[in-house]
């Protein structure tokens, strides 16, 4: 089976669960890789760095959703993992980017003024 394993909050919440996990599957003839809605960049590289040996691979989808980016690898999980399954079938929500201008209205997205969604205050 090729299973794919989400890392934030999934991963991150208990490593060593998914080690074991991952190499138990692993030592069966399973294949176990690590599918993200991160983008591949030099920062999250680093950061998952210490996956290697452990997994059979990383899939940056880059807030793309999961199940179709596999698919346009050649990738087609038997099994998913992951503590948000709607993103396996769903883009994620685009970060807002506020602005010290764009802080004084309501965000596009959900209409708050200071709004729950991550958000980047660009600095001027
Ligand atoms: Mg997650």
């Amino acid at each position: 089976m090729l299973i794919a394993l989400d890392y934030d909050g999934t991963y991150t919440e208990d490593p060593e669960l998914w080690h074991g996990f991952s190499f138990t599957a692993r030592l069966r003839g399973h294949t176990v890789m690590v599918v993200t809605m991160r983008h591949e960049n030099d920062s999250n590289k680093r950061e998952l760095g210490h996956l290697a040996g452990k997994i059979d691979g990383i899939v940056y989808t880059g807030r793309n959703r999961k199940k179709d980016h596999m698919a346009s690898l050649g990738y087609y999980p038997d099994i998913w993992i992951d503590d948000k399954p709607h993103l396996v079938f769903h883009d994620a929500v685009p970060q807002q980017i506020h602005t010290r201008k764009n802080l004084k209205s309501r965000c596009s997205a959900c209409k708050h003024v200071f709004c729950p969604v991550k958000y980047i205050i660009k600095a001027y």
